[in-house]
């Protein structure tokens, strides 16, 4: 097990804060953005920092209470799956520093990053 994976020259992590993976392009092939990563897949560093928004936190996307996925209800009454949100990182030495703009559960709190399994 590791704590990154790497396909296809984009690099996965597991992301505590937000349930789910992030990926990100460290090929500088495959143009921007693209991070440094340091090679280590059990203590993996990443630069600059990963910023991830989804919903209507992407600039330019209709606010609350005009937002889609916000109002989303499916037929068994069940919200979108993918909430809308910040998630605001900085990864080192295999540890994930969440800043103060993320909006879920770790905001502030840095955390060991978890193995994810081979992409
Ligand atoms: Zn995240
Ligand atoms: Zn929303």
């Amino acid at each position: 097990m590791a704590k990154v994976a790497i396909k296809n020259g984009v690099t996965y992590i597991n992301c505590p804060g937000c349930e789910e993976t992030h990926s990100l392009n460290t090929d500088p092939k495959s143009g921007k953005p693209c991070w440094k990563f340091n090679g280590d897949m059990e203590r993996p560093t990443f630069s600059p920092s990963i910023l991830v928004r989804t919903g209507h936190y992407v600039p330019g996307q209709p606010q609350p209470p005009n937002c889609k996925a916000c109002n989303y209800v499916d037929d068994d009454g069940d919200p979108w799956p993918f909430p809308c949100g910040v998630c605001h990182s900085f990864v080192k030495d295999g540890k994930i520093q969440f800043l103060n703009d993320c909006t879920h559960k770790l905001a502030g709190k840095t955390v060991e990053l978890e193995n994810i399994d081979a992409a």
